[in-house]
């Protein structure tokens, strides 16, 4: 274990060889850090690299010292702490309690807690290590900062990571100087107030893709369900009734029908929240109450379902190229040669087939084209650089039109195919016919808005207008001041 804490994230050699970490001016400000762990290490890089003169606190300076930059002074920690007036607790919530001998000295200063607790120990505290911290050391001012930079960020630099550094503390004389040496060394300070949220900052490394829980589940799960479905059709069908082993199809062919029909219906999922909201509104005739919950989460997540849906369109993009690299393709292109030749066909040419695969084709480019669009403009960077009307215009405009042409691609795929019986196997119809129930339900309804008497009442709503006419207030005592308040 001590083996593993002695080696650098980044070799040494690489962190003295520049220049600006050999030597610190004696004017600049003095910062102080407890333990000489991977993150003390890092921040001690990063600190001296930004300018500020390093004290390190070590339980045994002659073991550590080696492995911070030269200009970093790494000592006992009764003497790293004696000077600085901002001192970072660089250890773990359990050895909090082998610091107080320091209390005398550190009586007055700032300490910067940057811990994190594990899963269950946050569970188990209901103060956070923050709080604990500042009951130790009475005499101290807590801050609660950088629990959210990895060491890694810290030594590689902000420009390579998260640039958000969330503080909280009771102080806010403390809070401004943690804040600007924060600026100082490239984060950006977010201001969390006070102690009291430092429990809440210390959940947030905890939290695994939180937005992405639902919309990722929902995706597997009609993941799931398609691919049983075309299992059913295209592999156990032909089994059970034609004793034909086609089990082959599980790991390309399967997954390639299903891909699309979950992308396909992602994408109708974003839009479809949407509709659902404007008819609320129409039927209510307000835009002042409440959505329900369920609707307001599902408006919340449209980004990820949108994302996940352009991920599954790319798969299956992926997937189709790879259609005729399968053996299975060759032996069937080749059965079907011989077939032909014993059947004496010269010229096999299907011109329905021609156009109709040419223009399914060209179509699925197209839509999978436009949703490139869609994920690129989420990406925060993009997304900042466009005003409201851009973007709007990207996510919502472009979106609906990457539907209407998911739409087209899919009817094309079909062409005629919905109304052969031999397609139903097992009574059961095409995939395809299954995903065009809900883009089509809110390609109908986003028709229906543009109808001028819907446009124009679901315009007004959302400029603030009411069916019922006013919204409620309770009247003033003076009766002069009631008669001049107007309706809204
Ligand atoms: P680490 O590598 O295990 O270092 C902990 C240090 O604590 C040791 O090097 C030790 O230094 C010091 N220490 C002081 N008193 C101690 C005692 N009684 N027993 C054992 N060690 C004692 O851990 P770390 O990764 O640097 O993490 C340190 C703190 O930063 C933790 O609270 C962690 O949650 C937080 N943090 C870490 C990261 C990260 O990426 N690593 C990111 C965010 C926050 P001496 O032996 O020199 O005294």
């Amino acid at each position: 274990m001590s083996r593993e804490m002695d080696k650098p994230l980044i070799s040494l050699h690489l962190v003295d060889s520049d220049t600006s970490l050999a030597k610190v001016p004696d004017e600049a400000p003095k910062v102080g850090i407890l333990g000489s762990g991977d993150f003390a290490r890092s921040l001690a890089t990063r600190l001296v690299s930004s300018g500020f003169k390093v004290v390190v606190g070590s339980r045994n300076p002659k073991r550590t010292a080696g492995l911070f930059p030269s200009a970093a002074q790494v000592t006992f920690q009764e003497e790293a702490v004696s000077s600085p007036e901002v001192i970072f607790v660089a250890v773990f919530r359990e050895h909090y309690s082998s610091l107080c001998g320091l209390s005398d000295q550190l009586a007055g200063k700032i300490l910067v807690d940057v811990s994190n607790p594990t899963e269950q120990e946050h569970l188990q505290h209901r103060e956070s290590n923050a709080e604990y911290l500042a009951s130790l050391f009475p005499t101290c001012t807590v801050v609660k900062a950088f629990n959210v930079i990895s060491a890694w960020t810290l030594q590689a630099g902000p420009r390579d990571g998260n640039r958000q550094v969330p503080i909280c503390s009771d102080q806010p004389e403390a809070k401004r100087a943690v804040s600007e040496m924060a600026i100082t060394m490239g984060f950006m300070p977010v201001d969390m107030g006070s102690l009291a949220s430092a429990r809440e900052m210390e959940a947030m490394p905890l939290r695994l893709l939180p937005a992405w829980k639902v919309p990722t589940l929902l995706a597997l799960g009609l993941f799931i369900c398609f691919y049983a479905y075309n299992f059913v059709r295209d592999v156990l069908q032909p089994y059970v009734q034609e004793s034909k082993n086609k089990f082959f199809k599980l790991p390309v062919s399967v997954v390639n029908t299903t891909l699309p029909c979950v992308a396909y219906v992602l994408l109708s999922l974003v839009y479809l929240p949407g509709v659902l909201a404007a008819t609320l509104q129409l039927r209510r005739g307000t835009k002042y109450h409440r959505f329900p919950d369920w609707l307001d989460h599902w408006l919340q997540h449209r980004k990820q379902i949108g994302l996940l849906s352009f991920f599954c369109a790319a798969l299956h993009a992926l997937y189709s190229f790879c259609l005729p690299l399968r053996r299975s393709h060759r032996y069937d292109l080749v059965n079907l040669a011989v077939k032909q030749v014993l059947a004496n066909k010269s010229h096999l040419w299907v011109e329905e087939e021609v156009w109709r695969m040419e223009i399914y084709l060209s179509l699925g480019v197209l839509a999978l084209g436009t949703l490139s669009l869609l994920a690129v403009t989420s990406l925060p960077s993009i997304a900042n650089s466009l005003n409201w009307r851009e973007f709007s215009f990207v996510q919502s405009s472009l979106g609906f039109v990457a539907l209407v042409l998911s739409t087209l691609h899919t009817l094309t795929y079909g062409w005629t195919r919905a109304f052969e019986e031999s397609r139903y196997k097992f009574y059961l119809p095409p995939t395809f016919t299954l995903t065009l129930l809900v883009p089509c339900v809110v390609i109908l309804a986003k028709a229906l808005f543009l109808l001028p008497c819907i446009s124009r009442r679901l315009t007004r709503i959302r400029r603030g207008w009411e069916r019922d006419g006013a919204i409620k207030f309770t009247l003033p005592m003076d009766n002069a001041l009631a008669e001049k308040t107007s309706h809204v």
